[in-house]
């Protein structure tokens, strides 16, 4: 798997930093399992320090970062630093794969909802990060050349790509990639005609989707 969309440096340093809220974590954490680039930055931004980074970038840093710095310089790789022994739960209802793919780790052990029809060609399910209520986590199965439903949220949005790919007026994306997008920037990703996608995205903030698909949509939120 050759990935080529990565998260921004920020988003590493909150994660060195451990204020990285557990939702985009989780997109993060499914990134690094195939990025040994950023795997490799994210060490380089740990061994720097907590503290050290608080001074050089303003970024904000938990009060015990230094502490949870040297603990996780001690556990070795980030990759495996970040896993996690939760039990795994079975595939949500109505996901069906396609061959050869499995829901990754750090995802399968976390609760998700059923998948529900959304729009034309797009199911989708709520992923279940009850240590991060700010942050929307939803699982998507987009049909071929079908796009994710219009929306709006008030931070950063985090999609990760399980299997197939998607694009936006910014480029092209695939299985590993995670894409930044910010609240102003105006996408509507659209999927490759020649497979699903199965992708997961993290929205910071209030997310709503609009017209009738905003009241369609409440019971997930
Ligand atoms: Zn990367």
């Amino acid at each position: 798997m050759t990935v080529a969309t990565h998260p921004s440096d920020e988003t590493l340093l909150r994660y060195a930093a451990g204020t990285l809220p557990a939702g985009p974590k989780l997109l993060v954490d499914l990134h690094l399992a195939h990025c040994p680039d950023c795997r490799q930055l994210l060490r380089a931004f740990e061994s720097v320090g907590g503290v050290l980074l608080d001074d050089m970038t303003g970024v904000p840093v938990a009060g015990d970062a230094l502490a949870r710095t040297l603990a996780r310089i001690d556990a070795g790789p980030a990759h495996t630093a970040t896993a996690r022994h939760r039990p795994h739960h079975p595939l949500p209802a109505g996901l069906s794969l396609p061959a050869g793919i499995v829901l990754p780790a750090p995802l399968a052990a976390r609760r998700i909802g059923p998948l529900r029809p959304v729009a034309p060609g797009v199911r989708m399910a709520r992923v279940h990060v009850d240590d991060d209520r700010d942050t929307s986590v939803l699982l998507f199965r987009i049909e071929p050349g079908r796009s994710i439903p219009e929306h709006t949220h008030e931070g950063l949005e985090y999609t990760h790509v399980i299997c197939g790919g998607f694009s936006d007026p910014l480029g092209h994306y695939g299985p590993g990639d995670l894409v930044e997008a910010d609240a102003d920037v105006e996408h509507t990703p659209k999927v490759d005609d020649d497979g699903v996608c199965v992708c997961i995205a993290a929205f910071e903030g209030r997310l709503r989707f609009s017209g009738l698909l905003g009241v369609v949509l409440r019971p997930f939120f």
